[in-house]
């Protein structure tokens, strides 16, 4: 067991390297000697996002967003530092020490997000152990013909018709059941009775992408449907579920789709699970239709080809007419898959067999194309706003020409008059950008390097010098009160530690100073003796100065004995 927090922050660092844990997110793509990735934190265009495992380190250099692992994991998923210790702690198995008051580390036993999750943990637990041991529920998933395989994964459970089951576990167990609410596992009548919020369904758990359950999504079983209940029951917003941000089954699919270097994108979870039985284990389905910026953002980020395997009912097509669009203009290339009316994925890998199946995604529609197809099924006026709109919207300009034309040629428009329009429309969006914002982009003047920049510069590559720094006198011609605390934190906590206690300009300051990217810490004494010049340099000047004001306070006399030291004091030097 871990003694300290310290000792358990190195050992979680030990066991779980910054590469890997990004590569849960992000497609790290060597350039050069680094690893770079589009920047999961601000959006861009060329990835500015680089991470090392040697140093243990991420570093954006167009946001300037900086840490290890545990800034990166609370970041990606809405937790603070503690938090972060607390997921990575038990993911890798290290033992939190009970008791860190005195270390500085926020003293909260459990945080509340960490409950959520616990409860979470617990529910399909429990609901897992209800799908093995009823009949009814058994009976349903055999005549689903889910493979037992594919319901272990996926953790598929039961939530039976007691309202009292899982309320009364949390009861048992101590959990704060307000909490449970909260999290939207229990509901609260008018009373103040708790009560189980799913009952009757078949229960799929939504995890992210580390494998942690935070939501649910339940299905009604039909022989037990009173006909009143939704078909789907799902979590809702929650302090620890964000639906927008989720893609169902990505933690299992996203091995496969770093490999294949492609991602199936389908509407339900019953899909998923189907196509992981047949083999197609780079599924995930997005948690609606409406495919929001988050998810898009996520996809971008774990793979530039896109299969998209929609019903071809009309919600089907909108929503693949809609995915389409959205991907297309960040340069992710996609292909959409529609099935038969009479059909959807379940059925068709089922009944008709996997030849079939893949008959029809050989004979997938280009994203592009699909648009098109659809297009022409609406007015021509409307064809033509949404092409502007699209083709203003693409992200990489050397795409803009070939969709362009693409779309021209496709729609039957002259290409020309499209283009015009695209840059019309754009001329009147940047008015209105620059009228909001009152003043046209300046360009960025590269900042000269103050001597506190200096200072602490050295200070944060050679933390082990700080001592040789304090008796150089470092410490006393900081002049930025900014500067003197960061120097103070730099003093009291180790390099391993300090990341959380440092604020974001501070930790994009600290790891820019020891990221892959700063030149190697070969020149030591050299870097040391630059320092001591600099403070040298600024100590003789205030001397100066202060000699200066002494001189014109005194009399004659005292002037010109003090001007012939003065002089002397510069020669010599
Ligand atoms: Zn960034």
């Amino acid at each position: 067991m871990a003694r300290t927090s310290r000792d358990a922050i190195a050992e979680i660092k030990a066991k779980l390297s910054m590469v890997d844990l990004a590569r849960r997110y992000l497609e790290l793509r060597p350039m050069g000697n680094r690893l770079v990735a589009p920047c999961p934190f601000h959006n861009e265009k060329t990835p500015s996002f680089t991470c090392s495992s040697e140093k243990g380190l991420y570093y954006c250099f167009g946001c300037q967003a900086a840490g290890d692992i545990f800034d990166f994991y609370g970041r990606m998923n809405g937790m603070d530092f503690r938090e972060s210790l607390e997921a990575l702690a038990e993911e890798t198995g290290v033992e939190l020490p009970r008791f860190q008051k005195a270390d500085g580390f926020a003293p909260k036993q459990v945080s509340h997000k960490q409950e959520m999750m616990k409860m979470h943990e617990i529910a399909a637990h429990h609901f897992r152990k209800n799908l093995q041991q009823s009949e009814i529920a058994g009976k349903y998933v055999a005549e689903r013909q889910i493979a037992e395989e594919v319901l272990e994964r996926f953790g598929i459970g039961f939530s039976t018709d007691s309202w009292q089951a899982l309320a009364d576990i949390f009861k048992r167990s101590g959990f704060n059941l307000d909490v449970a609410v909260e999290c939207g596992l229990l509901l609260k009548s008018k009373n103040g009775r708790y009560y189980d919020r799913f009952r009757n369904r078949l229960m799929f758990p939504i995890r992210d992408v580390n494998g942690r359950t935070i939501a649910f999504g339940g299905r009604v079983i039909p022989a037990l449907d009173d006909g009143e209940s939704a078909k789907y029951l799902n979590t809702n917003g929650t302090p620890i579920y964000k639906k927008s941000q989720q893609l169902f089954g990505l933690d299992l699919a996203r091995r496969s789709v770093t490999a294949q270097k492609s991602i199936m994108i389908t509407e339900g979870y019953m899909d998923v699970l189907t196509l992981y039985q047949f083999g197609y284990t780079n599924a995930v389905a997005c948690l609606g239709t409406s495919f929001p910026e988050e998810q898009v953002k996520r996809i971008t980020e774990l793979s530039k080809n896109v299969e998209l395997l929609f019903d071809g009912d009309n919600p089907g097509r909108e929503a693949a007419f809609k995915a389409c669009g959205k991907l297309l203009v960040k340069g992710i290339s996609c292909r959409v898959v529609l099935f038969p009316p009479s059909d959807d994925i379940d059925s068709l890998l089922k009944e008709k067999g996997k030849e079939v199946f893949e008959n029809l995604r050989a004979n997938s529609t280009e994203g592009l194309s699909f648009c098109i197809q659809t297009l022409k099924k609406r007015s021509p006026k409307d064809a033509v706003e949404w092409s502007r709109e699209f083709l203003g919207q693409i992200e990489m300009p050397e795409l803009f020409q070939p969709m362009a034309t693409k779309l021209a040629l496709g729609l039957g428009i002259d290409e020309a008059e499209l283009r015009l329009g695209v840059v019309e429309q754009k001329k009147a969006q940047n008015t209105r950008i620059n009228a909001q914002s009152g003043e046209s982009a300046k360009p960025a003047v590269p900042k000269k390097k103050t001597a506190d920049a200096e200072i602490l510069t050295v200070a944060t590559r050679y933390p082990h010098r700080l001592q040789t720094l304090q008796e150089m006198g470092a410490d006393l011609i900081l002049e930025s009160p900014k500067a003197k605390v960061y120097w103070d934190k730099l003093l009291q906590y180790g390099e391993d530690e300090i990341l959380p206690f440092l604020d974001e300009s501070e930790k994009a300051f600290w790891v820019k100073c020891r990221s892959a990217d700063a030149p190697p810490r070969n020149n030591e004494e050299g870097e040391l003796l630059a320092i001591y010049h600099l403070i040298q340099a600024k100590q003789k000047k205030s001397y100066v100065q202060s000699m200066v004001a002494a001189v014109r306070e005194s009399g004659e006399d005292a002037q010109k004995a003090y001007l012939r030291a003065l002089y002397a004091q510069g020669r010599n030097n």
